[in-house]
């Protein structure tokens, strides 16, 4: 959508208020704030940049801006500014002031610090920041896992507006969980963690849906039911008894749908840039109906392969996902979107030949990460994970900011000072996404 925009599109030119721009020692203009990739700077050694900076305060048309240029620097050609103002709005440091908000006023004043940063991120040509807002509107996701990783991104999934949160946990609330896991109370210790859950989550933002199901995800076919928006787990007569299927549906208010689903099969009315893109994409081709969520988010780390089935399952949906987790002080989150970079499996065969662990032939890699029955975490460690998780998914269902898919994200608490970013291409000969897959 970004590409049709242009100077006409904008009723009133404004530089965002988030990108004000000021004038350095040596007559250069700086806009766009000075935050490492969003800023520019722009020699003016005429002074006409800034003139045509300052004019657009949102109170002139592009015309009227291009004017006001001229009559302070009547030599200037007034294709000249014309084009300037172009490639401010091309780098995204204009939106449109006369902008109609698309929502609810009372929607309006619960994003109103949430619109402004996506604005302020947002590097793509739009007249309004409420686009972004829109699209979470518009947005369905499956959430797998509520307990600490899953519960702060759900908080901030549910608190940010994304349209429709889908749960599914298959755990009870213990007393061990209550170190760093926000959505449950000392209230509701044996209680299912996904009714907890949803009932929290409700009652923070009563103007989304959120829906939840206690399931346990036991097997790959179970994990691909659930991309596929079954409320059947896929498991055989004569199954685990000890799963029950229960669903807690949404109640209540009018745009609940009825029977608390995620929805009738089939793609949704309005797909996010990242999950558009990767429908549309050659490669692979997808060998299941396309999932009706735009994306989902793995907060679940049992059973051990949950990973690699959620990456099977997503890849052959054609379905962007992203995950978190910790091990010890170490925070990561990842971001896939099917057809673009590497995949889940990609990445990991890729950190595991980039960590040179010295093991031998046949030497399993996990010897050298010990994973441990009462896996350490603590508020800090799961708050991170699950903010980490959130924005990977607000970014690939907003495009704010853009994100190259294929790669983890994260922070060593141990090394602040040392960011985390493991990314590599995609493997040709991967089992999973490769060309032979
Ligand atoms: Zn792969």
């Amino acid at each position: 959508m970004t590409e049709a925009v242009t100077v006409e599109a904008f009723g009133r030119p404004r530089i965002k208020p988030e990108h004000r721009a000021y004038r350095t020692v040596d007559g250069n203009v700086r806009v766009g704030s000075v935050i490492h990739g969003i800023g520019a700077e722009i020699a003016d050694p005429q002074g006409w940049v800034w003139t045509l900076v300052e004019a657009m305060d949102g109170s002139r048309g592009p015309s009227e801006v291009v004017a006001e240029v001229l009559r302070t620097h009547p030599d200037l050609p007034g294709e000249d500014a014309r084009q300037a103002m172009a490639d401010l709005l091309a780098a995204g440091f204009v939106d449109d002031a006369r902008a109609s908000v698309p929502v609810p006023p009372r929607e309006e004043d619960r994003y109103s610090r949430g619109v402004p940063l996506l604005r302020w991120m947002d590097l793509a040509p739009r007249t309004s920041p409420w686009d972004a807002q829109l699209r979470l509107r518009e947005a369905r996701v499956l959430l797998i896992g509520v307990g600490g990783t899953g519960g702060h991104a759900a908080q901030a999934l549910v608190a940010s507006g994304v349209g429709h949160v889908h749960c599914v946990d298959p755990d009870a609330v213990e007393l061990s969980n209550l170190n760093r896991q926000p959505l449950y109370r000392e209230s509701d210790l044996g209680r299912p963690k996904v009714e907890a859950a949803v009932a929290t989550l409700r009652a923070l933002n009563s103007d989304v849906t959120v829906t939840g199901e206690r399931r346990e995800v036991a097997r790959p076919e179970e994990l691909a039911a659930l991309v596929a928006g079954s409320r059947q787990a896929g498991r055989p007569p004569g199954g685990p008894p000890s799963v029950s299927a229960a669903g807690w549906g949404a109640t209540g208010a009018e745009h609940h749908k009825p029977d608390g689903t995620p929805g009738p099969a089939g793609p949704p009315a309005e797909t996010a840039e990242g999950a558009g893109r990767a429908l549309s994409s050659s490669t692979p081709a997808p060998a299941l109906p396309p999932s009706p969520y735009d994306l989902l988010v793995l907060a679940a780390d049992r059973p051990d392969a949950i990973r690699q089935w959620t990456n099977r399952a997503c890849l052959a949906a054609g379905l962007p996902w992203v995950d978190a987790g910790y091990r010890g002080p170490l925070v990561t989150a990842g971001v896939y979107v099917p057809g673009q970079g590497a995949c889940w499996e990609c990445l990991r065969d890729g950190e595991i030949a980039r960590r040179d662990l010295r093991l031998g032939p046949g030497q399993d890699p996990e010897v050298a990460s010990p994973r441990m029955p009462w896996n350490p975490a603590s508020a800090v460690t799961a708050g991170l994970s699950g903010a980490l998780l959130a924005h990977a998914a607000l970014a690939l269902l907003t495009g704010v900011p853009a994100m190259e898919p294929g790669f983890r994200f994260g922070v060593n608490l141990m090394l602040p000072g040392d960011p985390v970013h493991q990314r590599t291409p995609r493997h040709l000969d991967c089992p999973a996404c490769g060309e032979r897959a």
